[in-house]
């Protein structure tokens, strides 16, 4: 089943949906591998209407173009993941990935070609390397930031290693914490976020993991104290209509179906958003 209101012919639409079932690098909890289809079964929980900001979904042009091949060996995976990114930006279509795990983003990312990356994340993400792989999902923001661009910001942050973290204060890697997020509230972090993005283009990804496992147990690597659902819509809201493209990474079904279902509900929110800015 395609995602809902997904009804759209390819060549007429505006916003591109595709799953990334690939998660051969997870360490600690796999199967976010099931997690596209998962998300597309939940989306038809919800109505074509989206009242808080007046914009039905079954209005607008959205295509699902199924899931693209990964097999198991990461850089299978990343390559079908660029080149399927690839065709959607030059159909001048807003590409949106369900993954799958974060490791798949750099090739997502790298095609939209932004000048900034939003993450959100429980993790730093900024290892050099790990268990050998410098690929992993342990590595995504390093490799963003090597690889596509230093402008890389961090949200929901509450784990990393100590040479991490150092390495967040040496190369002047913006970050904001969950603990941050709860005390100056979401709000007042976006203003700060928007002086510094002007209006530069962005490329957004979520790593549901950055969500409280309250609210989000359905993670492979999931991390207490973090930001709540309504953080993260903000998030979207604000960050859709300079947004290039879109993933919603990490979910693992088999550990709870809500979390897919949140996931559902956020890229709705923003394509949402994005066609309310249109
Ligand atoms: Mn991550
Ligand atoms: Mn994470």
């Amino acid at each position: 089943m395609h995602f809902a209101d997904a009804d759209s012919t390819y060549t007429d639409a505006d916003y591109v949906i595709f799953g990334a079932p690939f998660d051969g690098t997870s360490s600690f909890r796999r199967g976010s591998s099931s997690a596209p289809q998962a998300i597309r079964d939940e989306s038809y929980n919800f109505e074509t209407y989206n009242p808080s900001l007046e914009i039905d979904l079954a209005e607008l042009k959205i295509h699902d173009a199924g899931d693209v091949e990964t097999e198991r060996e990461i850089s299978t995976a990343l390559s079908r993941v660029a080149s399927a990114t690839r065709d959607h930006l030059s159909g001048k279509k807003t590409p949106i990935m369900l993954g799958g795990e974060h490791s798949l983003t750099i090739a997502a990312a790298r095609e939209c070609a932004p000048d900034w990356i939003i993450i959100l994340d429980a993790h730093l993400d900024l290892r050099d390397e790990y268990e050998g792989e410098r690929y992993s999902h342990a590595c995504t923001a390093r490799r963003l930031y090597e690889e596509v661009t230093r402008k890389i910001v961090e949200i929901g942050v509450r784990s990393g290693t100590r040479e991490e973290y150092r390495f967040v204060k040496r190369n002047k890697v913006h970050c904001y914490s969950a603990d941050q997020i709860y005390r100056d509230g979401t709000r007042e972090i976006i203003e700060r976020l928007e002086e510094d993005l002007g209006d530069e283009t962005v490329y957004l990804s979520i790593d549901m993991d950055a969500i409280d496992p309250a609210y989000a147990p359905g993670v492979g690597t999931p991390e207490p104290f973090g930001i709540t659902p309504r953080d993260a819509r903000e998030i979207i809201w604000r960050l859709a209509p300079i947004s290039i493209g879109l993933d919603i990474m990490e979910i693992v079904p088999e550990l709870d179906i809500n979390t897919a279902s949140l996931g559902a509900k956020l890229a709705r929110e923003f394509i949402a958003a994005k066609a309310k800015s249109r």
